[in-house]
C-alpha cells in the first residue's frame, strides 16, 4: 500500500472528492461557459464553484494553476501543519477569475507546463504533504536529510552488492568509518546541488 493508503487506513489523513456538477443547474449539469470576449476554449462558471466552495471557508482553498506559486518543500511543509484543505482542480481553459478573488486563498502551480486538468497537480500536493504527517512513515524512510532540506539535493545511495559486474560502490561506504562518511554524504550533496540545481544555493 502507499503513503496516501496508509495514512488514510491509520486515519492521519481523511480526502474526499466531490464532483462540481452536484452545484449545477439543469438536465445538463454545466459546470463551463464560453469566455466573454471571445477566444477559445471554455471557462469554468463561477456559480458551481461558488456554491460548493462557499460554505468552506473554514479550511484553506487552494487552486491548482500554471498562475500559482511553485509547489516547493518549504509551502508543503507548511500545508501539512493545516488541518482542512480544498484543493480545487481547473479542466478547460480554467475558473471564472471571480472564483478566485472571493473563494481562495492560495494558488499552487506544480511546475512550468501546462497539464489538461488539476487532478494530477492535486495528487501531488496529497502525497506530498502525506509523507510528512508524523507518524506515516516508519523509520526507514525518514524525511530528516532528503533533497531540499537545507536547500541542498540528497547524496547518492547504494545498496547490496558492493561490486554489480565491476561497478563498484565508493569505498568510503564500506570503510566503516561513519565520519568520514557523513563528511562524504555532505561532501555529495553541495556538489550534485553545485552541478544540478546551482539557482538552490542562491
Ligand atoms: N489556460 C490555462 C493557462 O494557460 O494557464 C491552462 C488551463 S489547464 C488546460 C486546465 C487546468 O489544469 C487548470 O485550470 C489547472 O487547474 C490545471 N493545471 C494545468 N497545469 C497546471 C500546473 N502546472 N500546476 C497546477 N495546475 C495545473
Amino acid at each position: 500500500m502507499g503513503v496516501v493508503g496508509r495514512a488514510i487506513e491509520a486515519g492521519h489523513l481523511d480526502v474526499r472528492t466531490v464532483d462540481l456538477r452536484d452545484f449545477s443547474k439543469g438536465a445538463h449539469r454545466q459546470i463551463d461557459d464560453a469566455p466573454f470576449g471571445g477566444g477559445a476554449g471554455m471557462v469554468m462558471m463561477i456559480e458551481p464553484l461558488a456554491k460548493a466552495l462557499g460554505p468552506l471557508s473554514d479550511s484553506i482553498r487552494v487552486l491548482m494553476t500554471p498562475a500559482g506559486r511553485p509547489l516547493d518543500q518549504d509551502m508543503l511543509d507548511r500545508f501539512a501543519t493545516i488541518d482542512h484543505l480544498t484543493l480545487v482542480c481547473g479542466r478547460y481553459e480554467g475558473v471564472d477569475e471571480r472564483v478566485v478573488e472571493h473563494f481562495i486563498e492560495e494558488e499552487v502551480s506544480v511546475g512550468d507546463f501546462v497539464l489538461p486538468g488539476g487532478e494530477a497537480a492535486a495528487l501531488t500536493l496529497i502525497e506530498g504533504i502525506a509523507r510528512l504527517i508524523p507518524g506515516v512513515l516508519g523509520n526507514a524512510q525518514s524525511i530528516e536529510g532528503e533533497s531540499f532540506r537545507e536547500s541542498l539535493l540528497e547524496e547518492p545511495h547504494y545498496t547490496r552488492p558492493a561490486d554489480y559486474q565491476g561497478w563498484k560502490v565508493p569505498d568510503i561506504l564500506l570503510s566503516g568509518d561513519h565520519g568520514r562518511i557523513e563528511e562524504w554524504r555532505a561532501a555529495q550533496r553541495l556538489e550534485r546541488t553545485r552541478q544540478r540545481r546551482p539557482d538552490l544555493l542562491d
